[in-house]
């Protein structure tokens, strides 16, 4: 694309190469699009639910990760088709406001697409299908809220939240822990939680991963734990009432730009330069005690004569501070955070009441600690594990759990899980259908039976035949109008999910069908592809 003026000098814009571009235009268009997406959703479907498997995605340089999480799988699936990249971004926005169900939205939308390709075939209008959608969305999250039970938080000592977040876990590779890490991630947003005004700062919590050791072995650390030491073997290992000065600013001399030179020509220069560099350090570390601090922590890293010169002084000092943990320090400490030495102030100081150093198992690795917080309460989940891989799932499964405690806590309405719910809403939203006299009825029974597609796949993937099992479970929730029956997954001998207290948030599912649906209309709103040719 060019631009160039005319004889009067007004713009205009030249497309290059246009008879060269790929066009597709009309249900062409709409095919090729709902097959792209589909491709993708068929990836994620047999991740879907407690007997789900996991993928193993190799990235460009090599680096494997395994993993169930329907995020972080489709963001690593390196996508290219523009409107598979939709399905992508549904994840990732389900990921974003909700944290757990990201596969699920992305095979309900699967499921919709299939439906809406049978009725583009049977020559209904995109148009017609999008507003059917859209009406049996309506329906199906009013039917949610009224199937939606409010639990106790409080009661048990929280035992309706650890059911919620072992829910969460138990699709996960750490399902045989899911009970202990579920306690963890309650403890945690309790731990930083604001019950008044039920709301949870997620960025308090913080999860450090650390190889070495078993799953079994995470635990939960109340204060901020950084993977550091002290940065002189030498320092004390405990500071108590800590004050704490935060430098983003390297503990050296101002180094030369390139374009100035130094020139040194006797050895009394050398010894004069060296003299000045010693001073320039003795000024900082002055600066930093003057200021009544006892620890420094800087995000960036001094050599071993700056290093020698804090022990003299005893100034204990940590570097390489990762900019994320300065972050959580200044928020939880109070601390200022110090661009400049001649900034330091004995206000910017952040106050705790200890900071440590600690080790963990029989590994010499020791780990820095900040405990007691001046500002607000901070914790750290440790996550062990044998491997790299290991430690990365457990902290996406972790994040999960944590998410929906956390919604929980905001709005503590649940629905059931294993596909009971969808079921509910399928059979809702058929009865619905039946009241619709013009052509979107089609349109809203689709909706229903991509609805059914979800406890079909939970079990399939169970290797039950899902025909067979669907068609009990919707038989039963009409003749009991009990809406949490659904697919027994782990063969425990009981449909009703209420009784395997499956429990997954109203928040969430509603957001899985809203977003899914939004995102299937969008699609069937494209009616004309221009591409470079190579696509
Ligand atoms: P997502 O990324 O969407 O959260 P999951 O792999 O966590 O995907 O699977 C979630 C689905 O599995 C939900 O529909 C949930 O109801 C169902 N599910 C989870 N645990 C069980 C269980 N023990 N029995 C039956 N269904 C379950
Ligand atoms: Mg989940």
């Amino acid at each position: 694309m060019s631009l160039a003026f005319d004889d009067y000098g007004r713009p205009y814009i030249i497309l290059r190469d246009q008879g060269q571009k790929k066009r597709m235009k009309g249900l062409e268009a709409y095919k090729s699009n709902i097959l792209a997406a589909k491709a993708v959703a068929n990836t994620l479907s047999s991740s879907l639910g407690p007997k789900g498997m996991d993928k193993m995605l190799v990235s460009p340089d090599g680096d494997v990760s395994v993993t169930n999480d329907g995020a972080t799988i489709v963001e690593k699936m390196e996508i290219q088709h523009p409107t598979a990249k939709l399905l992508v971004e549904l994840s990732q926005s389900q990921d974003a406001e909700i944290g757990d169900g990201t596969t699920g939205v992305v095979v309900l939308a699967g499921k919709l697409l299939e439906q809406a390709l049978t009725l583009l075939d049977k020559g209904i209008h995109p148009l017609k299908i999008s507003d059917g959608f859209d009406r049996a969305c309506d329906v199906a999250i009013k039917h949610l809220e009224t199937i939606s039970e409010e639990i106790d938080i409080q009661a048990n000592e929280h035992e309706a939240l650890i059911q919620a977040a072992c829910t969460a876990l138990g699709s996960k590779v750490v399902s045989k822990r899911k009970r202990e890490l579920g306690k963890i991630a309650v403890t945690a947003v309790l731990d930083v939680a604001d019950l008044a005004r039920r709301d949870v700062n997620l960025d308090l919590i913080k999860i450090q991963t650390k190889t070495g050791g078993s799953v079994e072995d995470t635990r939960l650390i109340s204060g901020i734990l950084i993977d550091k030491d002290m940065s002189h073997p030498q320092m004390p290992k405990e500071v108590n009432d800590a004050r704490i000065c935060l430098l983003t600013c390297p503990f050296e001399p101002p180094k030369p730009k390139t374009k100035h030179n130094i020139n040194i020509s006797s050895a009394e220069d050398y010894k004069k330069l060296y003299q000045q560099e010693q001073q320039y350090f003795v000024d900082m570390v002055k600066l930093v005690k003057a200021s009544g601090a006892n620890i420094a922590l800087c995000q960036w890293g001094f050599d071993d004569e700056a290093n020698h010169l804090l022990l003299q002084n005893e100034l204990p000092a940590v570097r390489w501070v990762s900019g994320t943990d300065v972050e959580l320090i200044a928020m939880a400490t109070g601390a200022r955070i110090i661009p400049r030495f001649q900034e330091i102030t004995p206000e910017k100081l952040g106050k705790a009441g200890c900071v440590k150093e600690v080790q963990f198992g029989t590994s010499n690795e020791r780990m820095l600690v900040i405990e007691n917080c001046q500002c607000t309460k901070a914790v750290t989940i440790l996550i062990r594990g044998g491997s790299q891989m290991i430690v990365d799932e457990a902290k996406r499964s972790i994040h999960d759990a944590i998410c929906v405690i956390r919604n929980l806590i905001k709005d503590n309405r649940i629905v059931y899980g294993g596909g009971s719910a969808e079921l509910a809403c399928a059979i809702q939203v058929l009865q619905y259908a039946d009241e619709v006299s013009s052509v979107e009825q089609y349109a809203i029974r689709s909706f229903a039976d991509a609805l059914e597609g979800i406890p079909c796949c939970l079990a399939d993937n169970c290797g039950l035949n899902p025909i067979t099992s669907v068609a009990q479970a919707k038989s039963r929730q009409l003749k009991e109008n009990n809406p949490r029956i659904g697919i027994d997954c782990m063969e425990l001998g009981t449909t009703d999910m209420k009784e395997q207290r499956i429990y997954e948030t109203l928040s969430s599912k509603k957001q899985q069908i809203q977003l899914a649906t939004q995102v299937v209309k969008m699609i069937l709103k494209i009616d004309d592809v221009i591409a470079p040719d190579d696509y």
